[in-house]
């Protein structure tokens, strides 16, 4: 069964709740005629009352930038599944690259916020990736098996829509630098190896992989192209309204 492809947008820390609103209605008027693919916003926080608000009846998935992993207690600055779940999240960022290298999210920290995502009903997205000196160091695939293993420690997975892998080479977010086709293509095939070793093999292969990294409108269709490229992780490019649609329209 192919695998159906997932447009992917991370606003980061960017508009205000007005540019908001407006940027999820036209990203909801240019999902509309899409039916054979999934797309996907994630707002700050602040901001996803006034996005739930504007989606409802769309096809554009909701979806928070972080997730904690306990249903509510004494975690200052986090929010929990069941807060996520009110505003209609159903899916969640998990160790995103600036989580890890700004804030020092450790791998035990998204493993928790994986394991609970799941507990709640959440698909979590693990984000992974290297750093330009470890890929220059030869060490691209030893930090994709432990990131990946870390953060999966214990998920149960019973089913490929329970979660989500975006490969994203660190030094490509948001530097206009994207992995050559070859590059991500090798990366994606070797997450979806170690998935088959981590689950059952009819799940993992059904499992998507996005990749992310200065994805644009100039780059996405060849990227899409690859076999085991399921889908795009966008920053910069998903807060023009144009460059987005044509992301989500991919060919
Ligand atoms: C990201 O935020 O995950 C990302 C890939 O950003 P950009 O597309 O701007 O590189």
């Amino acid at each position: 069964m192919p695998r159906r492809p997932l447009i992917a947008g991370n606003w980061k820390m960017h508009t205000s709740i007005a540019e908001a609103k407006e940027l999820a209605q036209t990203i909801a008027r240019a999902s509309a005629d899409v039916s054979d693919r999934d797309v996907m916003i994630a707002p700050p926080f602040t901001h996803l009352a006034a996005v739930a608000d504007v989606l409802a009846g769309s096809k554009v998935i909701l979806a928070s930038q972080n997730i904690c992993w306990e249903e509510k207690g004494a975690f200052t600055g986090e929010i929990s599944p069941v807060m996520l779940k009110e505003f209609g999240c159903s899916m969640a960022l998990v160790g995103h690259s600036e989580r890890r290298h700004v804030f020092g999210e450790t791998d035990s920290i998204i493993n928790k916020r994986i394991t609970g995502a799941l507990k709640f009903g959440i698909t979590p997205i693990l984000c992974v990736g290297e750093t330009i000196e470890e890929r220059e160091g030869g060490k691209t695939f030893g930090v994709l098996e432990t990131q990946t293993k870390k953060g999966l420690l214990n998920a149960e997975i019973t089913n490929a829509d329970r979660i989500v892998v975006a490969y994203e080479p660190v030094w490509a977010i948001g530097t206009g630098k994207t992995a050559t086709v070859e590059q991500a293509q090798e990366a994606h095939a070797f997450l979806r190896k170690l998935l088959s070793e981590l689950f059952e093999k009819n799940i993992a292969s059904q499992i998507r992989i996005l990749y992310g990294g200065s994805v644009n409108p100039d780059n996405v269709d060849v990227l899409m192209n690859q076999e085991d490229i399921d889908g795009a992780l966008v920053g910069g490019a998903a807060l023009k309204v144009g460059s987005f649609s044509r992301i989500i329209h991919f060919n």
